[in-house]
């Protein structure tokens, strides 16, 4: 499952990365897999904003031009992440399995509560045969692992747990498993461009 909700300004800027014109892949609506990893973007997530016409990190809020802003030759400025990491950098993981008595179909909606927590997020490829990666720090790691265990949705009047178990990574076990995901997706999809 992409990390990210599959808006229309989203699947524009993808094309856009793809060299296609946005504006026709807005209007054309055209469905393309997440790209790759490291593709120039300095591990930002951009996404365009209405308001300011401008593509905005949808994690560390910063503008794509602010980014860019370096001097000629330098690399994009790196994303630090969420706020709520405190620009620590160093990542860590929990792979989280999804309980078996929670009816299919709750994967965006779980993704959406991790984000909510403000201190997790699924990086990309993240999603696959029913267990999730969520990327974080090692200063709020232990928080979002309580968080995360207490994710309920109500399920026919009950409340039923996201998650039947919650396992700690470290950054080396986590980029293992995206880059399984990864190989996976690019298996059954195709490779991203
Ligand atoms: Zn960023």
């Amino acid at each position: 499952m992409p990390k990210n909700q599959n808006t229309s300004a989203q699947r524009a800027r993808e094309a856009a990365r793809r060299g296609a014109k946005y504006t026709q892949a807005l209007r054309s609506g055209a469905e393309l897999p997440p790209a790759a990893g490291d593709d120039g973007f300095g591990g930002h997530e951009f996404q365009y904003e209405s308001r300011t016409d401008l593509f905005r990190c949808t994690e560390c809020r910063m503008y794509e031009v602010t980014a860019r802003d370096v001097p000629d030759g330098d690399p994009i400025r790196p994303c630090k992440g969420l706020p709520g990491w405190g620009g620590d950098t160093e990542q860590v993981y929990l792979l989280v399995t999804e309980n078996p008595e929670l009816p299919s179909g709750y994967g965006a909606a779980f993704a959406t509560r991790i984000r909510d927590t403000g201190i997790g997020r699924p990086p990309r490829y993240s999603w696959r045969d029913g267990r999730m990666l969520v990327e974080s720090v090692p200063g709020v790691v232990g928080e979002l692992a309580r968080l995360v265990e207490g994710i309920t949705f109500t399920v026919d009047g009950r409340q039923v747990p996201a998650v039947s178990s919650v396992e700690h990574l470290t950054v080396g076990a986590g980029r293992a498993i995206i880059a399984e995901n990864r190989a996976a997706y690019a298996a059954k999809y195709g490779e991203p461009a």
